[in-house]
């Protein structure tokens, strides 16, 4: 008989508490030393393979994203308000897991400078004032922007890249499939690189546990934490808000009647898998079929809510492990860079934690320090998934509403 192959999450949980116990044996042990000279170098491959992989990610998936756009002509004014929503409901998103970020470090519940030894300080990227920001995300030279893995030069070529594909209209035809069938090729790298996060998760958490003491656990709990209340405030801020302002539907009567979508989303951490049920709660909800068979889709590609919030959260956690207090100007760039890396985030599981590898590259934040929170991802994924997908169906209703002036579910 054939063996069942455990599913990925088992693989990763168990690699997950294999590191902590390796970790801890060898924290009491004192011997240290054996997970940063035999097991942290595979963690480090693992993470090298994630820097190497999120260029083309980034730049292909912001271009096929552009062009799946196209149509938006065509539907006209859906589109523009679809877009709208997405956009400002993904700021207000970021603003708000800054928010509470904030408060966490305020309070001196993440720890400041704990991955650095002692008399090390980290910089980070260093704070040039707005217009040497706004001159050096033009770039002079694109072999450059990709070498040097500068993300924000990297998504201003891809909107220029994905812009003039649109407007060469026809004759971008072979372009078009190109970049789409690149972002094929580069989606099933993704999956194979995905497919080696339990080692990854194995040797960095038993390092980092060796190294820092269960200590780096209860902070795991409180970065956690601190993402489900963001998950939580904005859904009952944002959508109950604009279900009942924008689409006049009770906001208990919109939770109940997207709760399936919800809880498929929460456990399958997929927005693309959770379609066919959004659907149908979309239309449980009286939203216009063929406008939710547009914001749906394009909602499962682009807005991701509850990414853009993991993002703000997790950058925040981990630049105060690198001993790095975020500027009010760094944080205006963490909501543009987590804005964008959650639009250009695909709707499958684990895919906001390879984006988040451009959040951090942007902020001058070393891209190792994703593998500290790599092996809980699931438990954040779960929540944004669930987040992302609330998200496109509060837009649906919306949108809706805006365009047919029609009355959705009242009850
Ligand atoms: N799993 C999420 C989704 O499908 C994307 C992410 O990893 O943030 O919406």
């Amino acid at each position: 008989m054939e063996k069942k192959k455990l599913s990925l999450p088992v693989q990763i949980f168990i690699a997950l508490v294999g590191g902590v116990v390796v970790g801890l044996i060898c924290y009491f042990t004192g011997t240290a030393d054996f997970t940063e000279k035999y097991l942290k170098p595979f963690g480090t491959i693992f993470v090298n393979l994630l820097k190497f992989i999120v260029v083309p990610v980034v730049l292909l998936s912001m271009i096929d994203g552009i062009i799946s756009m196209g149509d938006m002509k065509k539907v006209g004014s859906v589109g523009w308000k679809t877009v709208a929503y997405f956009l400002v409901t993904t700021a207000i998103a970021c603003v708000i897991g800054l928010v509470f970020a904030n408060i966490f470090n305020g309070a001196g519940w993440f720890p400041q400078g704990m991955v650095l030894a002692e008399g090390e300080t980290w910089g980070g990227a260093s704070s040039a004032n707005f217009m040497d920001t706004l001159v050096g995300i033009f770039p002079s030279n694109m072999w450059q922007a990709f070498s040097s893995a500068n993300m924000l030069q990297v998504i201003v070529i891809a909107l220029f890249l994905g812009g003039s594909i649109l407007a060469a209209g026809e004759k971008a035809k072979l372009c078009k499939d190109i970049v789409s069938s690149f972002y094929a090729v580069i989606e099933k790298l993704m999956g194979f690189i995905i497919s080696l996060s339990p080692i990854g998760v194995f040797t960095m958490m038993a390092w980092v546990v060796a190294t820092k003491g269960a200590e780096i656990l209860g902070s795991l709990a409180l970065v956690l934490l601190c993402a489900y209340i963001g998950y939580i405030v904005h859904a009952v801020l944002v959508y109950s808000l604009s279900a009942k302002i924008f689409a006049n539907i009770n906001p208990i009567t919109f939770f109940k009647k997207a709760a399936a979508a919800m809880i498929f989303a929460f456990t399958s951490t997929s927005s693309a898998a959770t379609l066919p049920v959004s659907k149908e709660c979309a239309d449980e909800l009286g939203c216009e079929s063929d406008v939710s068979a547009f914001v749906l889709p394009l909602g499962s590609t682009i807005n991701m809510d509850g990414t853009a919030i993991y993002q703000c959260v997790a950058t925040v956690f981990l630049a105060s492990l690198c001993g790095m207090n975020l500027t009010l100007g760094q944080m205006v760039t963490v909501v543009v860079t987590a804005t964008l890396a959650s639009i250009g985030t695909a709707g499958v599981s684990g895919a906001g934690m390879i984006m988040l590898a451009m959040v951090l590259e942007a902020m001058g934040i070393p891209v190792d320090m994703i593998m500290i929170i790599y092996g809980i991802d699931r438990l954040f994924d779960m929540g944004r998934t669930c987040l992302n997908v609330t998200g496109d169906i509060s837009c649906a209703c919306c949108v809706t509403k805006w365009e047919a002036k029609k009355n959705l579910v009242s009850k």
